[in-house]
């Protein structure tokens, strides 16, 4: 059941339609295919880039990853520190951004692709 929900393919980073080829080049946090998205699936032949420029749209779902992560870091802040300087609250966004950026690329590619391409029930088997 959770196989087929698209959580488990973003999590995954598998296919959208299919849940079962990968849907990056690379693992994220690989520099020499950082973010880079296969041209179709190699299970299901599911195209990746519906049209030209398609992934220019994730730059919406990286920018509320981004604000949902300064939120999560403002908490975590609010919540271990009792004085909470500005400062000191937006170089921490910064350092741990810094490090989730791969991470943050490929997931709003990902999440993208899967508000656009549907998953296909009959291809999942188990
Ligand atoms: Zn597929």
């Amino acid at each position: 059941m959770y196989k087929q929900t698209k959580l488990y393919g973003i999590l995954k980073m598998k296919c959208p339609k299919c849940h079962k080829g990968d849907f990056f080049k690379g693992h994220p946090y690989r520099i020499k295919t950082l973010g880079e998205v296969k041209e179709k699936c190699d299970v299901c032949n599911q195209k990746f880039e519906l049209e030209t420029g398609f992934y220019q749209g994730s730059y919406y779902v990286s920018y509320a990853l981004g604000v949902a992560l300064f939120i999560s870091v403002a908490v975590l802040h609010f919540i271990f520190k009792e004085k909470v300087s500005p400062i000191s609250l937006m170089i921490n966004f910064v350092i741990i951004l810094f490090f989730l950026l791969p991470l943050i690329y490929a997931l709003s590619k990902i999440i993208w692709a899967n508000f656009f391409i549907k998953f296909d029930k009959k291809d999942v088997k188990n």
